[in-house]
């Protein structure tokens, strides 16, 4: 049994709580079961925290934050909070979480579960079989370059503009978890730009091509334009192993791949920072889907995503493999008896609650344990 690691819970506020209670279920089976045991520490985010302490997240929880060797975030926001002022809004706590921690590798997969293949709006021999993973560059490029802004022509005419901008280092960084993370997959990395009309595109192609030759040459590599890989996404995805991409498209074509799998309650995503000196990462996992206010409080939110969330913590911050495996695998075999959440429903399923579906995961991790 490995030795404790510190596991930093953070659920957040509408169904983010409640999926987060079928985690907590887990993490116990697997304390019952001898498998694994964390030192787990558990705080308020979001509009939870406003409401407590008067901020969206606060110094003590950073501090915890940053002790943490990951954290598993749920979702934050609601209705309650959006007249609490810019300043102060719920989301401000993971941009607080991402800037502070330098998390700037967001990890984003798309994997079709078999028995959810008919919910893509593709053709299932499309997506039968898809395990795609996006890189995207989360703390750089257009959306944080200067200058910016909007200006007064001497025309009167008014004009607004922003920047994009990459550095050797930030190109490097990110492109380096999309090589490392590609060698443990099928070995294949695509890089993503617009050499063809953006300066920045052509240095970000010619530095991942030197990075790949110094340090990657293992691993395939090859370049495509942003837009032709948005079409390639919905042509023919399985193509692809890792992407690996700016800021801007990376926003793009992880909303477009998100969709490939068919449903939102369903997909988990990471952020990673760099590794430090010491060996430690900083890494934040958390489902995609928000704080679905219109649901939350009724148990029927799918906890498929917070589940599938601590699955990736369990492989990449804590190199727990066979156990993310088997709860990836308890996902997809209690989808395939037939049971659904209320958002993944289809003809001839059984709808179920979270904490039902919550269950039926134990209950297929005992099989699966049981069956070594
Ligand atoms: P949302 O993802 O919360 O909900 C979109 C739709 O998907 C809703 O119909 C919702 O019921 C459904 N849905 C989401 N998660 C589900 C789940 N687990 N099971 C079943 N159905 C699910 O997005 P939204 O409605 O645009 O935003 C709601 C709030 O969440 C806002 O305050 C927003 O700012 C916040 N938000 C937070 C995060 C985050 O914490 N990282 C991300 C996105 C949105």
């Amino acid at each position: 049994m490995p030795a404790n690691k510190k596991l930093l819970i953070l659920p957040g506020d509408g169904v983010g709580p409640e999926v987060m209670r079928e985690v907590r279920r887990l993490i116990d089976w697997m304390g019952r079961r001898h498998i694994a045991t964390f030192d787990i520490a558990e705080d308020l985010v979001g509009g939870a925290s406003i409401d407590a302490r008067g901020v969206p997240i606060d110094d003590a929880t950073m501090e915890k934050a940053r002790d943490a060797d990951a954290i598993l975030f749920g979702s934050v926001g609601g209705p309650k909070w959006d007249s609490v002022g810019f300043d102060l809004r719920p989301e401000l706590a993971i941009l607080r979480l991402r800037k502070e921690l330098d998390l700037f590798a967001n990890l984003r997969p798309a994997v079709v579960l078999d028995p959810l293949v008919d919910a893509s709006t593709l053709k299932p021999d499309v997506v039968r079989g898809l395990n795609l993973m996006i890189v995207r560059e989360s703390t750089g490029g257009i959306y944080f370059g200067e200058p910016r802004g909007v200006e007064i022509l001497p025309s009167g005419e008014k004009r607004g503009f922003d920047t994009e901008s990459y550095t050797t280092g930030e190109i490097e960084r990110v492109a380096r978890v999309g090589f490392e993370l590609a060698r443990k997959r099928q070995n294949r990395v695509t890089s993503v730009e617009k050499a063809n009309v953006m300066q920045s595109g052509l240095f970000w192609r010619q530095t991942v091509t030197a990075l790949q030759q110094r340090e990657f040459p293992d691993v395939e590599l090859s370049h495509m334009y942003a837009d032709n890989c948005a079409m390639q996404l919905v042509r023919a995805p399985k193509q692809f192993d890792v992407i690996v991409t700016s800021n801007i498209f990376g926003d793009l074509l992880s909303d477009l791949a998100s969709m490939l799998t068919g449903s939102l309650g369903m997909l988990p995503s990471a952020t990673l920072g760099a590794v430090q000196p010491s060996g430690k990462r900083h890494a934040l996992y958390e489902p995609i889907h928000g704080s679905a206010p219109d649901i939350a409080g009724k148990g029927i939110a799918n906890p498929l995503a917070q589940i599938l969330s601590f699955a990736m913590l369990l492989r990449y911050s804590f190199e727990m493999n066979d156990e993310a495996a088997m709860i990836e695998q308890a996902c997809s075999n209690v989808l395939g008896s037939g049971l659904r959440t209320a958002d993944i429903m289809a003809k001839g399923t059984a709808k179920v609650g979270t904490s039902v579906m919550g269950e039926a995961i134990l209950r297929e991790m005992d099989k699966l344990n049981a069956a070594g």
